[in-house]
């Protein structure tokens, strides 16, 4: 790392698609903003390139103004300038109305914005098959129109998306990542990646400790430190079951916030609600589903919960970010059953706030979360001490085998929970470490 803190500082252009806190669907939004304040923070210009999309929330950009307009593929495309979370944005808006929904002609809008504004970054950095294009339109073109010494990045935050698109992207790119080493190592024998390992690495996720810090957090009742997590953490879950109507109780309580999808383990989700209800405890459940299918399935198991058992029960089925803060912050465990988790953040986020993880053995899920009984020598061996449960499989008998463990810790040795939940609050799963390694990564790509 010495050697990579006297090189000079380099200028990094993401082209995403989604940015937090203004344009988030999941992780990748979070990542975008995160990995480049954290690259910023150790002094290198990064800027971002986003759609200007209708449903951005102005009030959370400051000094929005429009920058310069430009015409190209036979539009006008007005560029408007604003800072986000302290980074410079730059949003492209195509006159011409559909269009610019269309990912593939964003990129190459994206592009022509550099070329035409004299920008000679020296990394460009897409994601996922939304801004893949960006490394073909690069190297077949505009590193001919004098776009020149850039280099390409690509990064796979979900392989499951698009992997035609991914696929040609992992060929044109100079390097590649994805978003831990576990789930690196799974996609290995994808024939999309296959040809390509010797470029392509695993560097696990960070989260903001700006963005999510229990100290600083308006959504939270109290502020709390590690050394204060019990009192902390006591007020968030009386606010939280207060807030949404379930009973004031000292009982152990599971949150759960998710997009609702197969990938997520969604039989082991509801068996889960089950099986904590059963042995004493409440649940929170914040989650939406793009498929209207799973959606509705979930509107059912509420109502049905939400009689049966309407004091320890709450399924919130919509995204709503300030209840996620409530729910990190009030909850005693995180469960993340996930069926595969290319890094996942709710797991990080959780450990941010106190909360004990509960996950499934896969990806990165795998990488950040060590087992209390079975994982004290990996968890050395990765500079962490155990910080949570986790089970193999994907029938009942694995997930119950975490839960019931989490569970009867808590039942059985309040003094022992609480030193976990501080033990967990002081770990460090922000982009400290994993920002240079892509400064490393952004190093090599140039040699
Ligand atoms: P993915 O990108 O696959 O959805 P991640 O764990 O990488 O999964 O990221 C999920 C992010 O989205 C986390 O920041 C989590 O807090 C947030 N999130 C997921 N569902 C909701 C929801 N219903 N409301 C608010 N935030 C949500």
């Amino acid at each position: 790392c010495g050697g990579v803190a006297k090189e000079p500082p380099m200028h990094i252009v993401h082209v995403a698609v989604e940015m937090a806190p203004i344009a988030k669907v999941g992780g990748l939004g979070d990542v975008v903003t995160s990995l480049s304040r954290a690259v910023q923070d150790l002094g290198h210009k990064v800027d971002i390139i986003l759609p200007k999309y209708d449903c951005i929330n102005l009030s959370s950009v400051k000094d929005f103004q429009h920058h310069r307009s430009y015409f190209w593929g036979g539009t006008e495309i007005k560029v408007w300038f604003g800072k986000v979370e302290g980074l410079s944005v730059y949003f492209l808006e195509p006159q011409n109305g559909n269009d610019g929904e269309r990912f593939g002609f964003f990129c190459h809008a994206a592009l022509e914005f550099l070329l035409q504004s004299g920008f000679h970054p020296d990394i460009l950095h897409c994601h996922d098959w939304s801004s893949a294009p960006v490394s073909w339109l690069y190297k077949d073109h505009y590193v001919h129109y004098g776009l020149t010494n850039t280099r390409v990045v690509f990064t796979i935050h979900n392989l499951e998306f698009g992997a035609p698109l991914i696929g040609k992207a992992m060929e044109y790119s100079d390097k590649a990542t994805t978003v831990s080493r576990t789930y690196a190592k799974e996609v290995a024998g994808n024939p999309v990646i296959a040809p390509h390992l010797h470029k392509f690495h695993g560097i696990r996720n960070g989260i903001d400790p700006d963005m999510w810090d229990p100290y600083n957090d308006a959504f939270l009742p109290i502020s709390y430190t590690p050394d204060d997590v019990v009192e902390g953490k006591s007020a968030a879950k009386e606010a939280l079951q207060q807030q949404l109507g379930l009973k004031i109780l000292d009982v152990p309580l599971v949150g759960i916030i998710t997009r609702l999808t197969v990938q997520k383990g969604i039989h082991l989700i509801k068996h889960a609600i089950w099986r904590t209800l059963e042995r004493g405890g409440q649940v929170v459940l914040l989650g939406s589903a793009p498929d209207p299918r799973i959606q509705n399935e979930f509107v059912g198991l509420a109502n049905q919960l939400h009689s049966s058992h309407g004091d320890r029960a709450r399924l919130v089925l919509t995204y709503d970010e300030p209840l996620s803060h409530l729910i990190y912050g009030g909850s005693d465990f995180i469960l993340v059953p996930s069926i595969f988790e290319p890094c996942g953040l709710t797991q990080l986020t959780a450990m941010r706030y106190g909360s004990v993880p509960i996950v499934r053995k896969t990806g990165g899920l795998y990488d950040t979360v060590f087992d209390v009984d079975h994982d004290k020598e990996r968890a050395e061996a990765a500079g962490y001490g155990p910080n949570g449960f986790s089970f193999d499989g994907v029938d009942i008998a694995g997930i119950d085998y975490a839960l019931n463990r989490a569970i009867s810790a808590w039942y059985d040795g309040r003094e022992w929970f609480n030193s976990l939940c501080k033990q967990v609050m002081e770990q460090d799963w922000s982009w400290n470490r994993p920002a240079l390694d892509y400064l490393e990564l952004y190093h090599a790509a140039r040699k």
